[in-house]
């Protein structure tokens, strides 16, 4: 096993991606943009305030202290939003993009020399979304950065990033935590985890295994009423799968899918979720396969089992066709009734004379 490093302690696992920033700041050799790429809840946002702080340290040259230190006036302040010399960029409410303007005025602010600390950072989230004109003004900087200045771009993906400003940026890519190791830090450093994994472990567990591996949906689903709502979309499709599994009648098929949430926001959650329990019996009896629904992949292919490949298939195009619906405006109880009568027509139910 290997050792892990005491550094970026606030943040849970990624060691490598730790470990490589750490040197680079203690040898002063950061560079000028990081892409921290990971998927909503990962992480990346923790992360990137970490690394501001651990850059600008007052004691990241000591030896003996991990960096950020957390204590120092510089971490105090980075770490709760509260420093001149970190600056955010997101999208303005309502926008789908960041455009150019918005980035021209971010870049102007860069050639301004620091107020405070030694190094300005600048994360910019969502960088995905800025537009192809907003990434080539970013590029100049890039290009030739002002002294100092340190730029930290926040993706789901690195998908719609000009190839010529990935090739500026080193990678840093939010690792999926393990079950085990997400609990446990869960445990050790927020107090409601704690307390509920000792009131009701069940329920810890089901929290652990709702977060798919990201640290940021576990704080969410924290939250009772959050963790009451992802429980009760569960039950929604576990009924659902349910019925697939043991060939209801088409009159209890009908009932499960009109249990699915009745607005679409939350209809599009469930039946994303759907389909990722379709997509577990699919793949589980593949090798190496990890589940999201399931438990595990026998689990997974207890149910599959009996539903059958097949079937399967059709049941995926058939939930994939209401999710297109749902973001197409299709009337909600038209989407559902054609959902019941696909998967019914899929075989798994029979449609009563
Ligand atoms: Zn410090």
């Amino acid at each position: 096993m290997t050792m892990k490093t005491r550094d970026f302690a606030a943040i849970c696992e990624n060691e490598p991606a730790k470990e490589r920033t750490a040197h680079a700041i203690r040898t002063s050799t950061l560079p000028h943009a990081l892409l921290l790429c990971g998927l909503k809840g990962s992480g990346k946002h923790s992360f990137a305030l970490q690394i501001a702080a651990a850059q600008n340290c007052e004691n990241r040259n000591s030896e003996n202290t991990a960096i950020p230190c957390g204590i120092c006036s510089c971490c105090r302040r980075i770490l709760s939003h509260n420093h001149p010399d970190v600056k955010t960029l997101g999208k303005t409410s309502g926008k789908a993009t960041i455009g150019v303007g918005e980035l021209r005025l971010f870049r102007e602010d860069m050639f301004l020399s620091a107020t405070e600390a030694d190094s300005k950072i600048y994360i910019i989230e969502d960088a995905e979304d800025m537009t192809p004109q907003a990434q080539n003004a970013l590029l100049k900087v890039l290009e030739e950065p002002p002294r100092g200045v340190y730029i930290f771009l926040l993706a789901e993906s690195t998908d719609k990033i000009l190839s010529t400003v990935r090739s500026r940026a080193q990678l840093l890519r939010m690792q999926p935590i393990p079950d085990a190791a997400l609990g446990e830090w869960l445990k050790a450093s927020v107090p409601e985890a704690k307390r509920m994994a000792l009131a009701s472990p069940d329920r810890f567990g089901s929290l652990i295994r709702f977060s798919e591996g990201r640290i940021g949906r576990a704080k969410e689903l924290l939250d009772p009423k959050t963790l009451e709502l992802r429980e009760a979309e569960n039950a929604v499709v576990s009924d659902l799968i349910e019925a697939m599994r043991t060939r209801a009648p088409y009159t209890e098929l009908y009932r499960a899918v009109q249990s699915l949430p009745q607005k679409r926001e939350p209809l599009c959650d469930a039946l994303e979720l759907l389909l990722i329990a379709v997509r577990d019996m699919i793949v589980c009896t593949r090798a190496e396969a990890g589940t999201l629904f399931f438990r595990d992949s026998e689990e997974a292919a207890a149910a599959a089992g009996r539903i059958g490949e097949r079937r399967l298939g059709a049941i995926s195009d058939a939930v994939s066709a209401a999710l297109d619906d749902a973001g197409k405006y299709v009337m909600i109880p038209t989407l559902l009734a054609d959902l019941t009568y696909r998967i019914a027509a899929s075989g798994s139910n029979q449609i009563e004379r």
